[in-house]
């Protein structure tokens, strides 16, 4: 039987606030342990919580950037639990009345367009964090954490691979990291990812039951715990067994899901809005003024780089992967060339794919880390193109650009490169191996091609590699003929 994979996703966002959900404490990554919290954060008797209005802008943000309706009445929700990083003993969260419903995210899936539906985001905090320190047979809290804003966006049950998976995820981040909603960086756990899925038999429109692999922290690790989950439980249907509905967690090094727990229904949460904190209300203004600050997204921008600047889709699709990157872009062509010809920008195209990519690779660093600028870049094109260097001395000259931010005509001048593009010199040149090699001229006279190739080559080792190559070769067709 042939089986169909059906996942939908839970999403945690850490938000891009100075401070955290209810209270003014500091949501700094990385301080010391329990030196960023307040009795509000450590649930202390009679400390009231106040919203952090910035959360609520971003949420928003998200929400219309992913298509959704905002809603006008919010509530907060208590959801009780206890957890040695809960000291509350509940998260408030939006239980009830989320912030935004009903949207979507539009992605890319071998070449087809396919639409995954966003169920809602809700505002919520995040809890501290325990660590397990084995050698002393103890466990240490950090209530840093505790209290820092999050959204959690929900998808439903539209995601029918891990490849899919994997492409909502990746423009998911494009559009939080170009809202400059949150960081996304999966390692420090300020992007985090539940895997929910089940599998039925292909064409039935009931799903099978489904089973959630929690906090996944990296893309590789989604694409692994999906195809290996699905895996899974065709083996247990096959076998003619049950999938049961609980909690599993993925354990990367081993490759392979472990079950934790049953899953609990809704209620045992006992969900209900906090008296703490009044419901409240957005008004159209205030959406309004969100909406007219929203940068151009990921998908937009992807488009008018093929439609404005003629660019292949694939350029553009690697040229907007960041907002850095595709500011950069276009400066760059601005400045090379103010009519924006597609020739000009796909020159660029090519340089920032292809150099820039190289580099940045090779050094494990960000665009932002090197000291290119699209001035630099620009002089650098314009040496090429007035035939000062040629193309490879430029490759080592963008290198010695990126890193120590030196103008390209300085470090023209301080390496040699300088292109000979002086005829009379090269003329001199080409008669002399012309004379030191007759039989390859013999042999070029007598329809060997490949002769006239080694005569460029032996010219241009003379000049140490510094001749004109298109020089060279009309010069030497010109002597050749005589
Ligand atoms: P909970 O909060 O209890 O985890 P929800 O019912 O809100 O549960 O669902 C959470 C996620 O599970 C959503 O992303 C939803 O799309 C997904 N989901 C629900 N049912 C299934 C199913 N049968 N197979 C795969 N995913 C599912
Ligand atoms: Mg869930
Ligand atoms: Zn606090």
């Amino acid at each position: 039987m042939k089986y169909q994979t059906v996942v939908g996703l839970e999403i945690h966002v850490e938000l891009k606030t100075q401070s955290k959900m209810f209270c003014s404490c500091s949501t700094a990554f990385g301080g010391q342990p329990n030196s960023q919290c307040c009795p509000v954060c450590l649930g202390m008797p009679g400390a009231l919580p106040v919203i952090n209005r910035r959360a609520v802008e971003l949420a928003i943000k998200t929400g219309l950037a992913l298509n959704c309706k905002i809603s006008e009445y919010n509530t907060m929700d208590r959801k009780n639990y206890f957890y040695p990083d809960l000291p509350k003993a509940y998260q408030t969260t939006q239980q009830y009345h989320p912030i935004c419903k009903d949207g979507y995210l539009d992605i890319e899936i071998d070449g087809k367009k396919k639409r995954i539906g966003i169920t809602r985001i809700h505002l919520e905090e995040d809890a501290g964090k325990l660590i397990h320190d084995t050698d002393n047979s103890r466990s240490l809290i950090d209530y840093n954490r505790a209290g820092v804003p999050l959204i959690e966006i929900v998808t439903e049950p539209h995601i029918g691979s891990s490849d899919e998976a994997v492409a909502f995820l990746d423009e998911l981040r494009k559009i939080l990291l170009y809202l400059e909603v949150s960081d996304c960086k999966m390692q420090e756990g300020s992007l985090r990812c539940d895997v929910n899925l089940s599998i039925k038999p292909q064409g039935q429109t009931k799903l099978g039951t489904r089973t959630e692999m929690k906090n996944l922290n990296s893309f590789r690790a989604v694409q692994r715990a999906i195809k290996n989950e699905a895996q899974r439980q065709k083996t247990v249907l096959e076998a003619g067994g049950e999938v049961l509905q609980e909690t599993r967690r993925w354990d990367d090094l081993k490759d392979e899901s472990i079950a934790m727990r049953e899953k609990h229904e809704a209620d045992d949460y006992r969900y209900f809005q906090d008296p703490d904190l009044m419901p409240f209300l957005i008004d159209s203004n205030m959406i309004e003024d969100i909406k007219n600050n929203m940068p151009e997204l990921p998908a937009q921008k992807r488009e008018r780089f093929v439609s404005e600047y003629g660019l292949p889709e694939y350029d553009a699709g690697i040229l907007t992967s960041s907002r850095e990157m595709a500011d950069f872009f276009e400066l760059s062509v601005k400045l090379y060339d103010e009519k924006k010809g597609a020739k000009a920008a796909k020159t660029v195209s090519n340089w920032l794919m292809g150099e820039l990519m190289r580099l940045t690779k090779e050094l494990g660093v960000e665009l932002q880390d090197l000291k290119l600028s699209p001035s630099l870049l620009v002089g650098l094109l314009k040496l090429i193109d007035q035939g000062v260097i040629s193309g490879s001395m430029a490759k080592d000259v963008f290198d010695e650009m990126c890193q120590s931010g030196k103008e390209p005509d300085k470090i023209v001048e301080e390496k040699g490169f300088r292109q000979i593009s002086d005829i009379d010199q090269l003329r001199d040149i080409v008669r002399e191996v012309i004379q030191e090699n007759p039989k390859s001229i013999s042999d070029y006279k007598a329809g060997k091609k490949k002769a006239f190739g080694y005569l460029v080559g032996q010219t241009m080792k003379k000049t140490k590699g510094k001749a004109n190559p298109q020089l060279v070769n009309k010069i030497l067709q010109d002597e050749i003929n005589k």
